[in-house]
């Protein structure tokens, strides 16, 4: 009975999510504009998902892992088509197409899984936050929560300092940009850390988080971002 009366609600809360979807969900493809089926209504169209590039490390390398990063996968090259979809989800105030870039990433996020494991957003300032409403890495976090399970924590890494941009800085710059800017507010020792972000260019954010959850105990930091830029324009 029990059974039966919590099955029911779980039924009326999907519809519910279900009718919700259909206000929040992306109506076109973030690539091409054309318009979406109602059914698809994930943020990119079906042509467009097929020719998503694929990052494969067999035809193209993986980066020099910085210091403290252990482990980084990416399902996608940064070509135009997911830069287009990735700027949608962060400058466009379009945050459901965080759903999209889930959708499509989902696979190879599952890979990146494993028992005790503990998914965190790279953070982003308080004052950009103001600024945008969402933090886009937080909102991708949130979005593969329908597609696997796992633990997460959306505030266990806090952002103390706001950041120059990280474009067109060299190594260096970004490395002293960087310096200590985040701060680790949840018991991490002992634990296997999986961070998450947008994308990927030279790796000094992602060492930056994972120096810090080091410090406090992690004993493995990951990164897995939607996109890796094959070849970042800066040294
Ligand atoms: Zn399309």
């Amino acid at each position: 009975m029990l059974f039966a009366k919590s099955s029911t609600y779980l039924h009326k809360l999907k519809r519910l999510y279900q009718g919700l979807m259909q206000f929040v969900a992306p109506s076109s493809c973030a690539v091409c504009f054309e318009l979406l089926q109602q059914t698809t209504r994930m943020g990119v169209c079906a042509s467009c998902y097929g020719k998503l590039p694929e990052w494969d490390v067999n035809t193209v390398a993986e980066p020099p892992l910085p210091r403290y990063v252990d482990r980084f996968d990416a399902p996608f090259l940064y070509d135009e088509a997911v830069k287009l979809l990735i700027t949608a989800m962060k400058f466009s105030d379009k945050p459901e197409y965080a759903h999209a870039l889930a959708q499509v990433s989902q696979d190879r996020f599952k890979n990146c899984l494993h028992e005790d494991v503990l998914v965190l957003p790279v953070p982003m300032h308080r004052e950009r936050l103001i600024k945008r409403m969402y933090n886009q890495s937080a909102e991708l976090v949130k979005a593969l929560r329908r597609y696997a399970t796992f633990d997460d924590s959306l505030t266990g890494l806090r952002r103390v300092r706001p950041t120059k941009p990280q474009v067109g800085q060299s190594a260096k710059a970004r490395q002293q940009n960087l310096k200590d800017a985040f701060e680790v507010l949840i018991d991490v020792q002992d634990k296997s850390i999986l961070l998450v972000d947008d994308v990927w260019t030279t790796g000094s954010t992602a060492d930056a988080c994972a120096k810090c959850l080091k410090k406090a105990g992690a004993k493995e930091v990951a990164v897995f971002t939607i996109a890796y830029v094959e070849k970042p324009t800066v040294n």
